[in-house]
């Protein structure tokens, strides 16, 4: 704890922590050293976490990013970080995010952009979003794992932009209580660790079966590192034609290839499936995750969390709403409140937000059909590329940076697990993750298939 807490101090440049809670870990630290005495040591026990800014934590403010909840301090622990501690966890921090985990790149926080520790020629480069600052605090070490969430990606992008494991677990297997919501039909926490085993290990101190949350499943939490075998013979792969789309980089294709090799070599069947309604997720992501967070996100209205706008002689209730919300929110977060009030809509609700939930199960029974078929894990590339330029987007249209997600949110829209694992480098020596898809309730299958790619 103390050794990452340095780190951590020498490493203001990277933007990662926003708050630090060092009186908290120190104390956290030494209970753990006492428990490991006591003989009464858990999975996690004195391990230094860091923590998004999505997780509320009792007593340290959360902020999810965004200015909106400026000074909000939470009374209670979310399940998930509750667990993490349960088993003997430390809390080093809170890590910088996209604003309400909305974006790709980690630039639309407010408390300013993370930054990714690889870098090329000193260029400076995205860690990924939304757990932007989850990935860089675990790629330059100031932290031995982080939370991050993940609704189309935001767990497994920046996780393959820093060289780092991520895992988002199938939808239920994690309480999403006390994580602020953006699209709750989507949202899963998970663990971002340097390898697959501590994927596993984090994994199983974060998943619980919980009351208090009704999406959450009531399947046990099984043994992930149990199945960590590096055993694959005969398993059977599957390559989904659709996701070798047009203009995918050689580099890519290159690292797709070598990845199903590794899988081959260990003894696995690689075949081709078709997942015929991969093209319309992307459409579908971008009109179901801004409706729900156009409601989720209702709530901050100035009376009861966070800041209120300074009103003027003569404003009402109706212009305290107007103003916190127009100064609490940033760009991006007003531009998906926007979409999403507009899909739910009388008039647009069956065109937009109806057609995309059709959609959406169409996306689920393609998978349903695969596993079906007998595939246990799919493979397909993390990301569309390595990390870009912080910056680079900001001169581009919006829906540049949501093609950023077109391998990730078929994922989340069928409620399955994904994994990106770090399997090469690209021409500038960049990190690419290869991801993987399990089946539902199969994490530790799927984290067995990593543990072969890693
Ligand atoms: N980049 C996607 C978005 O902006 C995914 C974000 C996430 O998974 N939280 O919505």
């Amino acid at each position: 704890t103390e050794a990452c807490l340095t780190a951590i101090e020498g490493a203001g440049a990277l933007n990662a922590f926003v708050h630090d809670s060092a009186d908290l870990a120190r104390e956290m630290a030494r209970a753990a050293d006492q428990r490991i005495r006591a003989g009464d040591g858990a999975a996690m026990t004195g391990i230094p976490l860091g923590v998004k800014d999505l997780f509320c934590t009792r007593g340290v403010t959360t902020q999810a990013a965004s200015r909106i909840l400026e000074g909000f301090t939470p009374q209670y622990e979310s399940t998930v970080t509750q667990n993490l501690w349960d088993a003997g966890a430390v809390m080093l921090g809170k890590l910088n995010m996209d604003e309400f985990a909305m974006g790709s790149s980690n630039e639309t926080s407010v408390y300013g952009k993370s930054v990714n520790p690889w870098k090329v020629d000193d260029r400076e480069l995205t860690p990924g979003g939304s757990s932007g600052g989850s990935a860089a605090a675990v790629a330059a070490d100031l932290c031995l794992a982080a939370t991050g969430t993940d609704t189309g990606g935001s767990i497994r992008q920046p996780a393959a932009f820093t060289g780092t494991v991520g895992l988002k677990p199938t939808y239920g297997r994690v309480s999403r209580w006390g994580t602020i919501a953006f699209a709750s039909s989507l949202d899963q926490a998970g663990p971002m660790t340097k390898t697959v085993r501590d994927a596993a290990i984090m994994l199983g101190a974060m998943a619980s079966v919980d009351d208090k949350d009704s999406t959450c499943a009531e399947i046990p939490v099984p043994d992930f590192e149990a199945a960590l075998t590096g055993d694959i013979r005969g398993k059977k792969i599957g390559i989904p034609r659709e996701y070798r789309m047009d203009g995918l980089s050689d580099e890519i294709d290159a690292l797709w290839q070598k990845g199903a090799d590794m899988l081959r070599d260990a003894g696995a069947e690689i075949v081709e499936i078709s997942l015929p309604h991969t093209k319309y997720a992307l459409p579908a992501y971008y009109v179901i995750a801004p409706a729900e967070a156009s409601s989720n996100l209702a709530r901050y209205d100035g009376v009861r969390y966070g800041r209120r706008a300074t009103l003027g002689q003569g404003d009402g209730i109706v212009e305290m709403y107007e103003k916190t919300r127009a100064e609490g929110f940033g760009a991006e977060v007003q531009r998906r409140v926007m979409i999403g009030t507009y899909v739910l809509s009388a008039g647009f609700y069956d065109a937009y937000y109806n057609r995309a939930r059709r959609v959406r199960a169409l996306i689920k029974r393609d998978f349903d059909q695969a596993y079906a078929d007998g595939v246990d894990a799919i493979l397909t590339p993390a990301t569309p590329s390595a990390a870009f330029g912080l910056g680079d987007m900001a001169q581009k249209d919006p829906v540049e940076m949501y093609l950023n997600d077109v391998f990730t949110v078929t994922v989340n829209l069928a409620g399955l697990p994904g994994i990106s694992v770090p399997v090469g480098l690209d021409g500038q020596g960049l990190p690419l993750g290869l991801q993987l898809i399990g089946r539902p309730f199969e994490e530790g299958e799927l984290l067995n298939h990593a543990y072969v790619l890693e």
